[in-house]
């Protein structure tokens, strides 16, 4: 695609940056037929191509973001399907992030828009107040229908529906740092702290935490690491998000240059994908470039690092079936596609893949909040094509999908952990009580 920019403009290094992704697009538009909101809706501007023209037009002419753009800008989910599709190499992460902060920085959104983003901002990435926030939410859920009623106020109702219904107790071991290898070291990792994963199911480290040490590995949780960032990268809050990425470098760097690190694990796909992005996102600090670029390096999804070792003999039998629900982030961000699958045929599940697949299933961060109405439907079609499957669980790599599918189905929705923790003698997950499986 041909551009405009002048020397001036090309001078910021973000603006160079996604210059050089609008020119690498050849609008040939086959990225349309496998983006979410272009297939739901079937406006061209609800395409990968369309938002590239839009944010071309807007970054090119110097322009505040108009409501056109952000109304489009707002529904693409950051699926990153299109990066998955295009034949041409088209990174629209990030440019999109540019198009995001550029609008956070020229746009004034509506009050409640702006009110709502900020309480999110606020929340979230905080686990301390996300932990007061649900038990906030399980009492005011009455009065979704109430709020459902105002259009402005649907993200409201829409965050009172995601609340957990039952709130998980705090994880005896949330505040330990240190976990000690069963038998000779033969690894040592950082997990990440995280922010909402931790509140809404605790289990999942829990659990990540077990089978690592099991097999041999030393688990520790450096101080002064916590959210990674993306919530509020997302909503193009870069501000608090590189505040967050910042914090997460030191903590991981004092571990690598002290007693070492093999890997940083992640075990929510959606802050995989920022992490591994660090060194890009840092890329013009002359104070963490280069060690943000290590900490992405280091960076990997639990299953990259499973897969890559000898996992613990399972010890139930084989056979129940598993619909595996592939994460946005991890199977189009992180490009980790196989392994989740492979570890759980490992331990003896019969692995079932849903058709569509490569389809977001609406959570997208905080998009089932903000954009409730597209994020219901994309729930209801995933649902659907995980349901004709026919699985006694479903698995997948990260919360916020545990989440909007688990609110849509009755069949427990578990993280690929949980159940590789279970399958080779962990405890087995609470929230299989009601399934069967001989041991
Ligand atoms: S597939 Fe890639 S090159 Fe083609 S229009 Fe989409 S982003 Fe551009
Ligand atoms: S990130 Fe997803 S929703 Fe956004 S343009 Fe790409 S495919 Fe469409």
């Amino acid at each position: 695609m041909q551009t405009h920019f002048s020397l001036a403009q090309l001078a910021d290094p973000q603006m160079a940056s996604s210059e050089q992704v609008l020119r690498s697009c050849v609008h040939c538009g086959f990225c349309t037929a496998t983006c979410p909101t272009y297939v739901l809706l079937g406006d061209e501007l609800d395409s990968p191509r369309g938002r590239i023209y839009l944010i071309k037009e807007m970054l090119e002419n110097d322009r505040p973001a108009t409501t056109e753009v952000v109304k489009h800008v707002d529904r693409c989910l950051s699926c990153l399907s299109c990066m998955t599709t295009c034949p041409s190499g088209v990174h629209y992460m990030h440019l999109v992030d540019h198009a995001r902060d550029h609008i956070e920085k020229t746009y004034d959104r509506p009050l409640v828009d702006k009110l709502t983003r900020w309480m999110l901002a606020q929340i979230l990435p905080h686990r301390g107040r996300f932990r007061l926030a649900v038990y906030g939410a399980k009492l005011a859920r009455p009065f979704a229908g109430l709020f459902k009623s105002v259009p402005s106020l649907a993200p409201i109702a829409a965050m009172l529906n995601l609340a957990p219904t039952h709130v998980t107790p705090r994880s005896k071991t949330e505040n330990e740092r240190r976990f000690t290898a069963v038998g000779p070291r033969r690894a040592r990792v950082a997990l990440l702290d995280g922010c909402a994963q931790p509140v809404l199911r605790p289990e999942i480290d829990e659990a990540a935490i077990r089978l690592m040490t099991r097999m041999g590995v030393e688990v520790v949780r450096p101080k002064g690491g916590g959210c990674c960032g993306s919530l509020t990268h997302h909503m193009g809050k870069e501000e608090p998000a590189l505040a967050n990425a910042r914090a997460n470098v030191d903590a991981w760097m004092r571990e690598i240059e002290g007693e070492g690190l093999d890997a940083i694990i992640v075990t929510t796909s959606g802050c995989g994908t920022t992490i591994k992005d660090y060194g890009h996102m840092l890329r013009t600090d002359p104070a963490y470039a280069e060690r943000a670029a290590r900490v992405s390096a280091l960076a990997k999804d639990v299953s990259e690092f499973l897969v890559e070792r000898n996992l613990p003999v399972p010890v139930i039998a084989a056979g129940t079936r598993v619909a595996y629900h592939a994460a946005c982030s991890l199977q189009h961000g992180q490009k980790v596609k196989t392994a989740p699958k492979a570890l759980l045929a490992m331990v003896g599940f019969q692995v079932l893949e849903p058709a569509e697949g490569h389809l977001c299933c609406g959570s997208a961060g905080t998009y089932n909040i903000l954009q409730p109405e597209i994020a219901g439907r994309l729930r209801e079609r995933k649902v659907g094509n995980i349901e004709r499957t026919n699985p006694e669980i479903v698995a997948t790599g990260n919360i916020g999908c545990m989440t909007q599918i688990g609110g849509g189905t009755a069949i427990p929705v578990l993280h690929t952990v949980e159940l590789l923790d279970w399958a080779t003698g962990g405890p087995k997950p609470a929230m299989l009580d009601k399934v069967a499986v001989a041991a």
